[in-house]
C-alpha cells in the first residue's frame, strides 16, 4: 500500500462543485489501494480577499493578527472537503496546521517549518481515514498561528510528505505539468515527463511559477518525489526528482524567463577595494535581493557596476544607489526597469561546452541585443529589452529543438 500526499490549489477548490470533484479524485486514489493525505489551499481569491479586508482597516496590520486572519481561508476548505468525502461515504478528518504540529519559527507571514509530528496522521490513516490538512499554516513554539508566505501550501504538502515518508507528493494545479517554455509564449512548448530538482529550481526562480520555490528546495533536501499535474484533466504530469544515472540527463530542458527584473548602473566609480561592498551593502541592509552583478574596470581606473533587482524594488534601490553615488564620488547613476531575463536550463550542460554560443548566435540572428550575461553550471541567462521577451524565448526554444521535448546530448 502506497502513501500519497495530494495537494490541491485555490482554483481546484474554488467552488463547492470543484471541492466535490476533488473528493472524487481523492476517493479514486484511495480505491486504488493507497493511503491518502490531502493538503488544500484556500478557495481561489480568498487569501487576497482577506488581505484586502485587513488593508481596509490598516496599512500595517500586526503580522501575528494577519496570520490569524489568513489561516482561516485554508480552515474553510479542509472542513468543506472533509464533509464532501464523508457525504460520499468515505471517512475523513480535517486538521489545521497547529493540530498536526506543523511547528514553525516565529517569523509571521513568512515562517519556516522546523518540525512536523506525523504520528497522529499515521494513526488516522491506519484507521482507514483520509486526512485533510490545511496548507500554508503552522504554529510556533508559543502556540501562535503562523503562515508560510504566498503559495505556501505547496511547501506544506512536501513537508508533510517528507515527515510521513510518503511515496509521492502530487501537486494538482491548473497546468498539467512543467513545460519546455511558458506555453502562453511558445505554442509548441512540450510537457516534460521528468525534470531534476535543480532544473526545477532554476525554472521556478526564473518565472515558471508552477510551484513555490521553497517546496522544491524542501523536496530536494528530503528526497521527496514530487509530481505536478492538472486537477482538471487526467495525465501523468511532470515528475520532479533526483538525477538518475540510468537515464541520460537532458542537455537542455527548457527556456525560462522572468519579467520581474530591473537593472541599475553606477558609472565612474573609483576602482579600489571595498567598492562592491559599499555599493551593495546598503541595498542588502534594505532587504533587497540582488540577482545578477556585472563589474567592469575601464582604462581610466574607474569601474562601472551594473546589477539587477526585482522590479518592485526598483525605485527604492535607485534612491539608495543615488545616495551611495554621492558618498563615493561616482559619476552617474542610471537604470532600466523594462528588461527581462531569459535563461536556457539543463543539467547536461555541466559536461557540455558551446551552449552559450548557440544561444548568443540565435539571439544575434534575430537582432536581439544582449545587455547582461550570467552563467551557472546548469544555466545561461541573458538580460534583454522587455519588448524582445516573446521573440527571444521563441527563438531559443526553436534553436534548441525543444518542440520535440527536452534536448538530449
Ligand atoms: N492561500 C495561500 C495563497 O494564496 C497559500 C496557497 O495557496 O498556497 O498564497
Ligand atoms: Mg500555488
Amino acid at each position: 500500500m502506497a502513501l500519497i500526499v495530494q495537494k490541491y490549489g485555490g482554483t481546484s477548490v474554488g467552488t463547492v462543485e470543484r471541492i466535490e470533484a476533488v473528493a472524487d479524485k481523492v476517493i479514486e486514489t484511495k480505491k486504488q489501494g493507497n493511503q491518502v493525505v490531502v493538503v488544500v489551499s484556500a478557495m481561489s481569491g480568498e487569501t487576497d480577499r482577506l488581505l484586502s479586508l485587513a488593508k481596509d482597516i490598516t496599512s500595517t496590520p500586526t503580522p501575528r493578527e494577519l496570520d490569524v486572519l489568513l489561516s482561516t481561508g485554508e480552515q474553510t476548505t479542509i472542513a468543506l472537503l472533509s464533509m464532501a468525502l464523508e457525504e460520499k461515504g468515505h471517512p475523513a478528518v480535517s486538521y489545521t496546521g497547529g493540530q498536526v504540529h506543523i511547528r514553525t519559527d516565529n517569523e509571521h507571514n513568512k515562517a519556516r517549518i522546523v518540525d512536523i509530528e506525523g504520528a497522529k496522521v499515521h494513526k488516522q490513516l491506519a484507521e482507514g481515514k483520509v486526512v485533510v490538512i490545511a496548507g500554508f499554516q503552522g504554529i510556533d513554539e508559543d502556540g501562535n498561528i503562523t503562515t508560510l508566505g504566498r503559495g505556501g501550501s505547496d511547501t506544506t504538502a512536501v513537508a508533510m510528505a517528507a515527515a510521513l515518508k510518503a511515496d509521492e507528493c502530487r501537486i494538482y494545479t491548473d497546468v498539467d505539468g512543467v513545460y519546455t517554455a511558458d506555453p502562453r509564449v511558445v505554442s509548441d512548448a512540450q510537457r516534460l515527463p521528468r525534470i531534476t530538482y535543480e532544473e526545477m529550481l532554476e525554472m521556478a526562480s526564473l518565472g515558471s511559477k508552477v510551484l513555490q520555490i521553497r517546496s522544491v528546495e524542501f523536496a530536494r533536501k528530503y528526497n521527496v518525489n514530487l509530481r505536478v499535474l492538472s486537477s482538471f484533466e487526467d495525465g501523468p504530469g511532470t515528475l520532479i526528482t533526483d538525477e538518475d544515472e540510468n537515464m541520460e540527463a537532458a542537455l537542455i530542458s527548457g527556456i525560462a524567463h522572468n519579467k520581474d527584473e530591473a537593472k541599475l548602473t553606477i558609472v565612474g566609480v573609483p576602482d579600489m577595494p571595498g567598492i562592491a561592498s559599499q555599493i551593495l551593502g546598503p541595498i542588502a541592509d534594505a532587504n533587497i535581493e540582488v540577482d545578477m552583478i556585472v563589474q567592469n574596470v575601464g582604462l581610466d581606473n574607474k569601474t562601472d557596476f551594473t546589477f539587477t533587482v526585482n522590479r518592485n524594488d526598483y525605485e527604492k534601490t535607485m534612491a539608495i544607489l543615488k545616495k551611495t553615488a554621492d558618498a563615493i564620488g561616482a559619476k552617474e547613476v542610471s537604470g532600466d526597469n523594462r528588461i527581462v531575463k531569459i535563461s536556457v536550463v539543463g543539467v547536461g550542460m555541466r559536461s557540455h561546452a558551446g551552449i552559450a554560443n548557440i544561444m548568443f548566435k540565435a539571439l544575434a540572428d534575430e537582432g536581439i541585443n544582449i545587455q547582461m550575461i550570467s552563467t551557472s553550471e546548469i544555466k545561461v541567462s541573458v538580460v534583454v529589452a522587455e519588448n524582445y521577451l516573446e521573440l527571444g524565448v521563441r527563438t531559443l526554444h526553436a534553436a534548441f529543438g525543444l518542440e520535440n521535448g527536452a534536448m538530449s546530448k
